[in-house]
């Protein structure tokens, strides 16, 4: 019972084969189990057509491993306030772990059943620049990928050369479904492909910019990672063995752009998602709203001690400098999609950080920002100071991301920072003097913060104070002194 369940649990298994393959789904995370297979599922269940998925893992070969002894089938626990519900969801056929056989994963995404080809590889799994939104030609495994077209890493290596073998074979492109959390994803992912194609052959750049189609959409559903006492727990509830399961909020939504290539896709519309012409509507309000609340309550939650974001909701000081944040620097730079009550919105957004059921780490959220703050707060920044609005609390969460990417807290103990760009951050961190020259040498990250933005007196001064502040009084009073 190596990890806490007796060896004869019996394992979940298939009830039914998967279903017909009609995506390929790069990025077998959390998320894609408890939110796209989910919808296919019931898109499926409602009006038909065959939409099974081969799952791909571009990096390692545990989401895989974990699935493939219960023949990929695996249990969504839906977390609501007054109880939990499980479904058992069926749709992936198989995982391929890309650095094992990209040939596989290069048939698979090449064979005329896949009509869709969707992705949640993180925010940093574009290769791209996060403050330009361009692909990086200095990454490695963009270098790489341009070497090698038969065995790509990247995802943008994996769609360009796809995508190439279906124009010589004559088959028609596949739509791809980005369904990450990037401003515009699907025509930021556009455009990173077709940089890319442009340097495999601009015939190739031009077909795919005429035939591919590449919708924007918004996800939005909280899934935290799972962890093994979850796991423990659900097997003695069911009485079965699952090494995959997902656990997730009750609420869901999905806007979607409807452009895909001959029009044909699931019937996401007859089960609930928002198909429509324009979704960045939607988009920059969910990016706002809720990740940049998201990302302000994993900093400072974190550095004031706090796990969750439903811990970090329950303190008074936390949650009415969240609200303060929406009222006074978000909602005013935003238009909200037509039909939406925007301050309802925020109101429910509230309600679903305090579900308690619902554990999401704040050192989960905290991860990878030099990727996730140019979309998530510093665009609202831009827009305020073009509008002569206030950024002073935004400018607090900025300065909360360099005092956690410092590498050590309030108490003095380390912060085990995730981020591709970490040592880098840490170091200047940790070689500037005092806590301006700090804020100053961080402002120069060209990957995170524009240079208009980061020499803007009216932002780096804001973002000084603060860090001064959140040094030497700490989070908690710095918040009060703001409201
Ligand atoms: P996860 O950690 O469970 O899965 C991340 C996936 O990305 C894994 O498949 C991993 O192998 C892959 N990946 C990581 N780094 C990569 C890289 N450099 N290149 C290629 N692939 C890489 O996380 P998750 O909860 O599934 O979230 C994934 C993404 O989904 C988020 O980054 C976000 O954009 C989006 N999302 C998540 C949630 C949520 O609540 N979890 C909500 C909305 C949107």
């Amino acid at each position: 019972m190596e990890d806490g369940l007796p060896a004869d649990v019996p394992r979940l298994t298939r009830d039914r084969p998967a279903p017909p393959l009609g995506v390929v789904h790069l990025g077998v995370g959390a998320f894609f189990k408890a939110f796209g297979a989910i919808w296919l599922e019931d898109a499926m269940a409602a009006s038909g057509g065959d939409w099974g998925v081969i799952g791909v893992s571009l990096r390692r070969p545990d989401e895989r491993n974990k699935l493939a002894p219960q023949d990929y089938a695996y249990q969504a626990v839906e977390l609501g306030p007054e109880g939990r519900q499980v479904r058992k969801v069926q749709m992936l056929r198989d995982i391929l772990v890309a650095p094992e056989d990209p040939e596989a994963v290069l048939a698979v995404m090449a064979d005329p059943a896949i009509r869709i080809v969707s992705l949640t590889v993180t925010e940093k799994g574009y290769t791209h620049s996060p403050a330009t939104g361009r692909l990086d030609f200095a990454h490695p495994d963009i270098l790489h990928d341009l070497e090698q077209p038969d065995a790509p890493r990247s995802a943008v290596g994996f769609l360009v050369r796809a995508l190439d073998r279906r124009r010589r074979a004559g088959v028609r492109p596949f739509t791809v479904l980005c369904c990450d959390n990037l401003p515009s994803n699907g025509r930021m992912l556009r455009g990173l492909v077709l940089e890319f194609a442009e340097r495999v052959d601009p015939s190739l750049a031009a077909w795919i910019a005429a035939e591919a189609r590449f919708p924007s959409t918004m996800v939005d559903r909280i899934v935290p990672a799972t962890t093994s006492a979850d796991i423990e727990r659900l097997a003695k509830e069911t009485g079965l063995r699952d090494d995959g399961p997902v656990f997730h909020e009750p609420f869901r939504q999905w806007a979607i752009e409807d452009d895909f290539v001959d029009g044909v896709r699931p019937d996401f519309g007859a089960v609930g998602a928002q198909l429509t012409a324009e979704v960045e509507p939607f988009e920059l309000m969910k990016l706002r709203c809720l990740n940049g609340t998201h990302s302000a309550l994993a900093y400072l939650g974190y550095l004031s001690g706090h796990e969750t974001v439903a811990e970090a909701v329950a303190d008074p000081i936390l949650a009415s400098f969240v609200q303060r944040l929406w009222r006074t620097e978000i909602l005013p730079s935003l238009i909200p999609p037509g039909g939406v009550d925007i301050e309802a919105y925020t109101a429910d957004l509230l309600a679903r950080y305090r579900n308690p059921a619902i554990r999401h780490r704040t050192w989960q959220i905290a991860m990878d920002g030099s990727q996730k703050l140019p979309q998530r707060i510093l665009g609202t920044v831009g827009d305020n100071l073009s509008a002569e609005r206030s950024v002073d609390g935004l400018a607090t969460v900025v300065a909360a991301w360099m005092r956690y990417v410092g590498g050590t807290d309030e108490a003095g103990r380390p912060i085990d920072v995730r981020d591709p760009l970490a040592d880098r951050l840490r170091a200047l961190s940790n070689e500037a003097e005092g806590a301006e020259a700090r804020a100053h040498a961080l402002l120069s990250v060209r990957e995170v913060f524009p240079e208009a933005l980061a020499a803007d007196p009216q932002f780096r001064d804001p973002v000084a104070r603060s860090l001064a502040s959140l040094e030497t009084r700490g989070a908690r009073f710095t918040l009060e002194a703001l409201s």
